[in-house]
């Protein structure tokens, strides 16, 4: 890059010189003390004096502007600043007005000196004026082949316009700068909704939406220019697949739009979109070896209309990508009425749950945990329950799935903690204490900082000891890329007090080594094996193995959802102990909750409260940490 010290607008002076460069470049080398080094052959061939070569500057042309310009001071004076400069040319009398610039050179440290024809000047015209050959001008002359400037100005000329080219050209230049990305050279996010807009005012589009399956591990593993070689791998595939009919555009991180004029066919479409979609999966080379990234692709068409508008569009294929993503990555999929409805519903949905967390309308309802024989209660699981004013009571799943994609659980799961927890101490309060109420705990909250502490904060407050709290985990937890921070996080917990059980167990691919390696107290034989294994050979096989597995590592074992007493029994015959399920009890409301409790212990909840008052602070699952 050139260096143009003393200018203001160090852009304008980088444009300029570009534009200098592709035009008319007489051009001088000049050393410090202002002698030319050496000249373009055009110039030599056009001022006086001969030769060129050694002459002092100021010999050859006169400084017209700037008009306070001092010679004695040298040219470095006038770097980055517009020239008018007179030249004395050979065998003319009336000297000739060229007007440049003067930039710095890092060219041994002297100065370089480009001047340019103005285009108010018709260049062929000045050439054949001084016995000037197009061929003087050329890559000899360090400059762009100047006969596109030749067609310029003559179109120009012949449109009549008196538009200064140098400055349109700098105009573009500074354009193409603002409207394109500088990674891939494609049309930034500003030039396409600028794009779009205009378009959607008079014509129907058609949007594909691009966004890259693998790049963040390209990125966080091999680095920015792995990741980098990966845009530009996509934008050329872009440009190569829809190079003929689409704009293409990057919008920013990885994702890339591609525009369509018109409403197409959905085959066509999806003809296009698997043709990208291969095209981008193809290998490309990078640093010695080869990658490949995958991409999902949505789309959306709209007609001109009044609410219609580039932002609308653009978020209607998003939502197509969205989805796409979630349901098959490297597919495409086309944004119809019925996904913008779903969608639609999520937003009212979300809305409505946000405002029932106002409302606290989401309630811990809790069901009983019993050890079969003896008919003890041995905790309670907090299940949340929207009590919706206008629908009724509703169960987690009514809601559930829309909280977690509206990244509310953690905002819910905070509700039930408070919920929960309330009614352990107005169960103590009632005199028909829970022994222990189990929370389930997702991905999120064990991974956001400070879980365990904010956990035994809330228990502090309400003066709960953490051995009245199980946290439960489903087993998929440990297959997140976080697995070892949920780990530290479950060990935590358990120093604190608290004791952990392995939800819907059966249904993950928790290894027995993950089990080992956990400091887990107890394991929930998820309903699918539990629920009629009387009924089912296979069923009780499976359930038999499960149950031999947490045995072995002296883990407790609860089934849930068993439907009978032959259910029972036969968990029983494989030695668990404790049961959750309907058959016991539902989930009930928690002053519901305390007169269960009251019925089943004969209205004395003594024995029960010796039980937990003196559980150590430690609990069983410390074993294992
Ligand atoms: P889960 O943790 O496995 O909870 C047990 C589910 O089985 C509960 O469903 C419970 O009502 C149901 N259940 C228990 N016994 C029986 C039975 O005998 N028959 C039948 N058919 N069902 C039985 P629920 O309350 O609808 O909860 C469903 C799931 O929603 C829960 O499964 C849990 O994964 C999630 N969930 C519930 N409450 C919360 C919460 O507060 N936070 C979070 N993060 N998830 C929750
Ligand atoms: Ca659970
Ligand atoms: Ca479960």
């Amino acid at each position: 890059m050139l260096g143009a010290p003393g200018t203001e607008d160090p852009l304008a002076i980088t444009v300029s010189h570009q534009i200098l460069a592709r035009l008319l470049p007489f051009h001088l080398l000049l050393d410090p003390a202002g002698l030319v080094l050496a000249a373009g052959p055009s110039l030599a061939k056009l001022v006086e004096p001969s030769p060129l070569i050694g002459a002092p500057v100021f010999d050859v042309l006169r400084v017209v502007r700037p008009q306070r310009f001092d010679a004695s001071k040298g040219f470095q004076t006038l770097f980055g600043k517009r020239l008018s400069v007179e030249i004395r040319a050979l065998g003319d009398a009336k000297s000739s007005l060229i007007f440049g610039i003067a930039l710095e050179l890092d060219h041994g440290g002297s100065p370089h000196i480009f001047l340019a024809l103005t285009p108010s000047v018709n260049a062929r015209t000045f050439i054949e004026e001084h016995g000037l050959k197009i061929s003087d001008f050329g890559p000899a002359d360090g400059s762009a082949d100047i006969a596109p400037l030749l067609a310029m100005q003559e179109d120009m000329l012949e449109d009549g316009k008196k538009k200064s080219l140098r400055l349109e050209m700098a105009r573009d230049a500074a354009e193409r700068l603002a409207n394109h990305d500088a990674l891939t050279g494609l049309p930034n996010r500003r030039a396409l909704m600028e794009y779009l807009n205009e378009i959607l005012s008079q014509n129907a589009v058609t949007v594909l939406h691009l966004d890259l399956d693998k790049f963040k591990e390209i990125n966080d593993s091999l680095g920015h220019a792995a990741g980098d070689a990966a845009l530009k791998h996509t934008a050329s595939a872009m440009v190569k697949t829809l190079g003929r009919e689409a704009l293409c555009a990057r919008l920013g991180g990885d994702e890339f739009v591609g525009v369509l004029n018109g409403q197409w066919p959905a085959s066509q479409l999806h003809a296009l979109a698997d043709r990208l979609i291969a095209e981008i999966m193809e290998p490309f080379a990078w640093s010695g070896e080869f990658l490949t990234v995958g991409a999902s692709v949505g789309i959306a068409s709209a007609r001109p209309e009044a609410e219609m508008n580039a932002d609308k569009i653009l978020h209607h294929a998003d939502l197509a990508l969205y989805e796409v993503k979630r349901l098959r990555r490297g597919k495409a999929l086309i944004c119809t009425p019925e996904l913008l409805a779903a969608q639609d519903s999520f937003q009212n949905m979300s809305a409505d749950i946000r405002r029932g967390i106002r409302e606290r309308e989401f309630v811990a309802y809790l069901q009983p945990q019993v050890m079969a024989e003896s008919g003890e209660i041995v905790g309670m699981e907090a299940l949340v329950r929207w009590q919706h004013p206008e629908r009724g009571l509703l169960t987690p799943g009514d809601f559930l799935a829309v909280a977690e994609r509206a990244d509310l659980i953690q905002e819910l799961d905070g509700e039930m903690r408070r919920s929960a927890l309330d009614a352990l101490v107005k169960s103590d309060h009632e005199g028909t204490p829970i022994p222990k109420v189990s929370l389930n705990a997702t991905i999120r909250d064990l991974t956001a900082p400070m879980f365990s502490e904010s956990l035994v904060w809330e228990l502090d407050a309400r003066n709960l000891h953490p051995s009245r709290v199980s946290i439960e985990i489903v087993e998929s937890v440990f297959f997140d890329k976080n697995a070892t921070q949920i780990t530290e996080a479950c060990k935590s917990l358990t120093k604190e007090g608290f004791s952990l059980s392995l939800d819907d167990f059966g249904t993950g691919h928790a290894s027995a080594l993950s089990l080992v390696n956990l400091p887990l107290s107890a394991v929930k034989i998820d309903r699918a094996f539990a629920a009629g294994v009387a009924a089912d050979p296979q069923r009780e096989a499976m359930a038999r193995s499960l149950v031999g597995m947490a045995t072995t590592l002296d883990l407790e074992v609860i089934a849930e959802g068993v439907v009978d007493d032959a259910d029972v029994k036969i968990f029983q015959d494989m030695g668990c102990r404790r049961f959750q399920s309907f058959h016991f009890a539902r989930p009930m409301e928690r002053e519901a909750a305390f007169a269960w409790i009251k019925a089943r212990t004969g209205g004395s909840a003594a024995n029960l409260e010796r039980d937990f008052k003196d559980a150590p602070r430690v609990a069983l699952g410390q074993r294992a940490s």
